[in-house]
């Protein structure tokens, strides 16, 4: 018998109603708003700092990942449900998936085999409609924006060929990343270039994912920076009075989601930006409720550390005021053999010689969580074509360097196959003491903050600008908007900014193409290589595979 697809095991489980896992944690069954039997929406005021300072936070990263993704999110579910088996109160929190993907080539996010959040069909489509609310706030700026070029008596004189802000949409949709719009005469708005972002990428995303609670969500918003006026100075979201009516939009979606794991244990599942092209993890509200919650929190940084991790450290503890007790990092078999070299095809069998160069991204990972101060524990995600030999390999070579490995096996076990994962964590927290330490000052120069990324995370030698991030930078300095953490926008299939320097790249540099910044989100944004904010869909989409029969039945999202 062949082992069921992620979407039978999810529509076979036996799912509690939400209001059986709130009580698990300690929330009041009349304080939860309910989406339905298996989904609600937590009050902020359970938020707690007391219980958060006693509560362990364990990061979940990766090695650089090949395209079908190694499996953060699968392990996090299974460690959640490994931690409660041993007895610990603990919860995993991670992010929205996004429908570009899902009908995309990656698939959705809600973990896989028998790790999994559930019910996965309604967190892979629209869920409780956050992402639809950010879109909605995101566009509704736009809307005033162009409302105001319009009219001729109440404008703010603003230079269309200088706007930045962009309409987004959950899809991958390239047709719309360069878009002209108000053509057809005058009652139509004014003509001028525009383009479109994923709703993952877009600034409201990156707001919601990193403000307090409502007062520092419009204040947020309104710092968003639009462009400037014909005599050059800026306008931001707040001079449009944009602020008060994007945040009713979002009033609803700044609450973290209640959700359970297919062994029924409690996951918060919370805001989705991309790790590539935004900062990559779920919602500071989420974690901290998460913390308030439970004695163990397990979230996930997107794509590999050098993006999701590093973005982790930097923007969301720095604004969250968090640290990470622990620091795994998942690696499979299969992509270190790629990182070894081996072609498609052959990264799907046992190749220990492809392994001993590949493991080279892995202890690049390993050094890079030292110098955050963190000793990390890797988790070899573990796939039906792992051979011992290729195994006994990786655990040696880490032990070499001082760090566990322990392989993971929640996608044919569950949480029995991660209790040896979970008591690795938990020893390790309680044995070594948490040095967590940013690889730079806030305060440091823009470019000092992006040499030490590069440079420390990456292993670049140098860091090159195009003239135009020049131009931009100087802008940057002259906006004031330097003091900002840095959210490097690179490809996450190499530790470089060529996707196809795979393993560990040595003597390269880095170039930084373009510059962006979030204003309202706080941070600036420099674009290496040609990094999309809108994708593409791949030849044969997954979609096509996808469908609903007579009895309302989804096959072939996964
Ligand atoms: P990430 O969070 O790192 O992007 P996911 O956890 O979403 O990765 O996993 C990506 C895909 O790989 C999912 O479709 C999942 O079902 C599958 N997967 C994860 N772990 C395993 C495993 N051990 N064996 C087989 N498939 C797996
Ligand atoms: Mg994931």
């Amino acid at each position: 018998m062949s082992f069921p697809k992620d979407i039978e095991i999810a529509q076979n489980a036996n799912m509690l109603h939400i209001r059986d896992i709130a009580k698990k944690i300690e929330i009041n069954q009349e304080d939860l708003e309910y989406y339905g039997k298996y989904k609600a929406k937590i009050p902020l005021s359970y938020i707690n700092e007391e219980k958060i300072k006693q509560s362990k936070l364990i990061l979940v990263t990766a090695i650089n990942p090949t395209p079908a993704g190694e499996g953060k999110t699968t392990v996090s579910v299974g460690l959640n449900d490994g931690l409660n088996k041993i007895g610990k109160k603990s919860i995993v929190v991670i992010r929205e998936p996004s429908l570009g993907p899902v009908f995309g080539i990656k698939g959705g996010a809600a973990g896989g085999g028998y790790a999994q959040v559930i019910p996965m069909v309604d967190i892979n489509l629209h869920f409780t409609g956050d992402f639809s609310a950010i879109e909605k706030a995101n566009n509704l700026l736009s809307a005033l924006i162009d409302n105001n070029l319009q009219n001729k008596h109440h404008n703010l004189n603003i230079d269309p060929k200088t706007i930045v802000w962009k309409r987004v949409m959950d899809m991958n949709d390239r047709s719309l990343r360069s878009i002209i719009i108000g053509v057809g005469g005058s009652p139509n708005g004014v003509m001028r270039e525009e383009g479109f972002n994923i709703t993952p990428a877009s600034e409201v995303m990156a707001i919601l994912c990193l403000s307090k609670d409502f007062e520092d969500l419009k204040i947020r918003l309104g710092n968003i920076f639009v462009g400037f006026t014909h005599d050059k100075k800026p306008i931001f979201a707040r001079d449009l009075k944009a602020e008060g009516a994007m945040a009713i939009l979002l009033r609803d979606a700044i609450k973290p989601n209640l959700v359970q794991t297919l062994e029924n244990n409690p996951a918060i599942i919370h805001g989705g930006p991309f790790a590539n092209i935004a900062q990559g993890t779920n919602t500071i509200l989420a974690t901290k409720m998460g913390m308030s919650l439970a004695d163990f929190v397990v979230t996930e940084a997107g794509f590999g550390a050098d993006l999701g991790a590093e973005k982790f450290m930097h923007i969301k503890c720095h604004y969250g005021k968090l640290k990470p007790d622990a620091y795994v990092i998942v690696a499979t078999v299969r992509a270190l053999r790629y990182h070894g070299g081996a072609k498609k095809g052959e990264y799907e069998n046992p190749g220990i010689h492809f392994l001993e160069k590949g493991i080279e991204n892995l202890k690049k990972h390993i050094e890079n969580a030292f110098k955050f101060g963190l000793k990390p524990i890797v988790a070899i995600n573990h796939f039906a074509t792992d051979s011992e030999a290729e195994i006994s390999f990786i655990k040696e070579t880490c032990a070499s360097l001082g760090v566990r490995a322990v392989v993971a096996d929640e996608f044919t076990q569950g949480g029995n196959g991660m209790i040896e994962l979970a008591e690795a964590v938990v020893n390790g927290i309680e044995i070594y003491p948490n040095h967590f330490q940013p690889l730079y000052n806030v305060l440091d120069t823009v470019e000092n903050k992006i040499r030490k990324i590069a440079t420390e995370v990456y292993g670049a030698t140098d860091v090159v600008y195009s003239v135009k991030a020049k131009n931009q930078l100087k802008n940057i300095y002259e906006l004031g908007f330097d003091k900002w953490p840095i959210c490097m926008a690179k490809t996450q299939k190499s530790l470089s900014d060529v996707e196809t320097k795979i393993g560990r790249p040595i003597d390269f540099k880095v170039t930084v193409r373009e510059f962006e910044f979030a204003a309202g989100a706080g941070f600036i944004i420099p674009i290496l290589g040609d990094m999309m904010r809108m994708p593409g869909l791949p030849s044969v989409p997954a979609a096509e595979a996808m469908s609903i029969d007579k009895n309302g039945v989804i096959t072939g999202l996964s």
